[in-house]
């Protein structure tokens, strides 16, 4: 299947950003600033905080704006006595379609391993909601040459015991921690690669057929000035978009995938 079949999908990813009343103002300016033509070009989800999902949630729903919500974090297990985190029972009954799962940020501020991760991958699948899976490389680990072995050994941790029906539904965010939030976006070139490395291992675990309708995102600063030559690459699907998502205008220049209209 060629990249062309392959809708991109942009996602921002808000971070602690944002009370919910901002939130909603972000999602109104997204709302009149984007056109349908904008839409058919490219999938849209926004992933605010916790504290601002249902009010997203009930703006998107009562004016049907074609912007997928997303969460940015979830516990694998229903309920129970896990203070201070949401499950994703709760994120699915508020039509929160995106999970991102294995962000950098929650692998080296909170501790979250490779198991965990894949507990919360199989959780999110198992609600109908699609994992957002972030993997990618630390600098050091670039430098000395370690950035695939790195990615893949995540990959494999990651969608242990993920059948490729479930597979299927993952998109893949390839995003190299020393380019999160750092003004430093990692080349056109070196994107790619390692995107079509990712698609290269589903194929092998997968097959041809299922590698070729997974998105792969990039994701580490990117702006409305790099995302066409990200873009223009057979193997990037997309971006995981922190920092630029904050500002509705340059979200959706972003989301123009850096075309005027
Ligand atoms: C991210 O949060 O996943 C991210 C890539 O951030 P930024 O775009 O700010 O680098």
């Amino acid at each position: 299947m060629p990249a062309a079949a392959r809708k991109p999908l942009i996602s921002g990813n808000w971070k602690m950003n944002h009370t919910h009343l901002d939130a909603i103002a972000v999602v109104q300016k997204l709302a009149y600033t984007l056109t349908q033509a904008d839409y058919d070009r490219a999938d849209v989800s926004v992933h605010p905080a916790f504290t601002a999902l249902r009010s997203v949630q009930t703006l998107l729903d009562a004016d049907e704006i074609p912007i997928a919500l997303g969460a940015q974090n979830v516990h694998p297990a229903d309920k129970g006595a896990f203070t201070g985190e949401v499950s994703p029972v709760m994120l699915a009954k508020l039509n929160v379609r995106y999970v991102i799962v294995g962000h950098s940020e929650r692998r080296q501020h909170f501790g979250e391993t490779d198991s965990f991760i894949n507990e919360k991958v199989k959780a999110v699948l198992h609600h109908n909601m699609a994992p957002i899976l972030c993997v990618g490389e630390t600098l050091d680990e670039r430098e000395s040459g370690m950035t695939e072995p790195k990615v893949i050994g995540q990959l494999e941790a990651d969608y242990e015991g993920v059948t490729a029906e479930q597979a299927e539904k993952v998109t893949v965010a390839y995003e190299p921690i020393w380019a999160i939030g750092t003004g430093r976006t990692a080349s056109a070139e070196d994107a790619e690669a390692m995107c079509k490395s990712i698609r290269a291992w589903l194929g092998a675990h997968y097959g041809p057929e299922l590698a070729a309708k997974v998105r792969v995102q990039y994701g580490g600063s990117v702006t409305p000035a790099n995302i066409a030559e990200l873009i223009a690459e057979p193997d990037i699907d997309g971006a995981l978009v922190g920092g630029a998502s904050l500002d509705a205008e340059r979200f959706a220049a972003i989301v123009r995938l850096g075309k005027d209209r």
